[in-house]
């Protein structure tokens, strides 16, 4: 079995640096630093910043491998693209309106079965990290249609949710095979993480997305009643829960789909798959099947995710 040592390090590296720039971004204020996009959800000068970054790095240590992201640069306006080219120079010094440009772009590539390519979420949850709450920065790696590496940046998450003013910034690690970490943004001490061991349904804890348009409240709430759970759901944006279920702050994630039929994009759950796999927990659909990561860019063959 590979080590992925490189393309370890590679990601987390490139995951720490768009987290400063995702905090520096949020510190500052957004001054307008957004738009909408075609299907009227937000976009901001961080998503494309934090592609742009992404891209750039992983281009200089793999040339060769595609990258499938969120975000394209259709219909952004010279003024925004400008705001994201100084934002990126703040990381990167001194690199060029047209590099930037062109590593947003190049990050095109549609998946499918075969081969190698990375999988990135620029900023996962962009309506939590307009609220000021969660978000995150999720980098994976796809081998022919597996899940092989995951580094998820949660720059807003405390270390340790009983202490919320405590330290916030967390990265989470997984690869195939070598189990799941978590290390602050600024300490490189890694703590290995395991999902909750609980025998008792009724001890079970939820965590659902904060928009309701996700994911069905009233849904999640009638699993809970049915299995006795009595404690109040956890909702926070982005794939911080699987997260929070993968160090067992949490023991269910629920997301179930609403009356419009919605097909999951594959970057909202690769990196949050393998961290739970590699922490010892199972995630399935709402019907109990495999997540199919092989078919593009959607999990068409899924429904909603347990
Ligand atoms: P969360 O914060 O977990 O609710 O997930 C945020 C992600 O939800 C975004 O990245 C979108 O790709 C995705 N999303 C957008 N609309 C829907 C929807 N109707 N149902 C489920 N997920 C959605
Ligand atoms: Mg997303």
């Amino acid at each position: 079995m590979m080590n992925y040592k490189h393309e370890r390090q590679v990601a987390v590296e490139a995951i720490i640096k768009s987290c400063r720039l995702c905090q520096a971004i949020r510190k500052g204020g957004l001054f307008g630093e957004t738009m909408k996009k075609e299907d009227q959800s937000p976009v901001t000068v961080a998503d494309f910043g934090t592609q742009a970054v992404i891209s750039r790095d992983l281009l200089k240590a793999f040339p060769d491998d595609p990258i499938m992201a969120e975000e394209n640069l259709a219909g952004v306006p010279t003024d925004l693209q400008e705001k994201i080219v100084q934002h990126v120079n703040t990381i990167i010094l001194g690199v060029s309106h047209k590099e930037v440009l062109a590593a947003i772009d190049r990050c095109n590539y549609n998946g499918g079965p075969a081969g190698r390519f990375w999988v990135l979420d620029p900023v996962d949850g962009t309506r939590g990290f307009l609220r000021g709450d969660q978000y995150a920065i999720a980098l994976s790696l796809i081998e022919d249609g597996r899940v092989v590496l995951g580094v998820l940046g949660c720059p807003n998450l405390p270390f340790d949710m009983n202490q919320p003013d405590g330290p916030k910034g967390c990265i989470f690690i997984s690869v195939n095979g070598q189990g799941a970490a978590m290390r602050l943004i600024d300490d490189p001490f890694e703590k290995k993480i395991e999902v909750a061991d609980i025998d008792e349904p009724a001890m079970a804890s939820f965590c659902e997305s904060f928009e309701s348009t996700h994911s069905s409240h009233t849904d999640s709430a009638r699993v809970a009643h049915i299995l006795g759970v009595n404690a109040s759901p956890i909702r926070i944006d982005s794939q911080c829960k699987y997260g929070i279920v993968a160090r067992s702050d949490a023991s269910i994630y629920l997301r179930l789909p609403g009356k419009a039929e919605y097909q999951e994009k594959i970057w909202d759950h690769t990196v949050g798959w393998l961290m739970v796999k590699e922490a010892g927990g199972e995630v399935t659909d709402i019907n109990g099947l495999p997540l199919d990561f092989s078919a593009g860019k959607l999990l068409s063959h899924n429904s909603g995710i347990v």
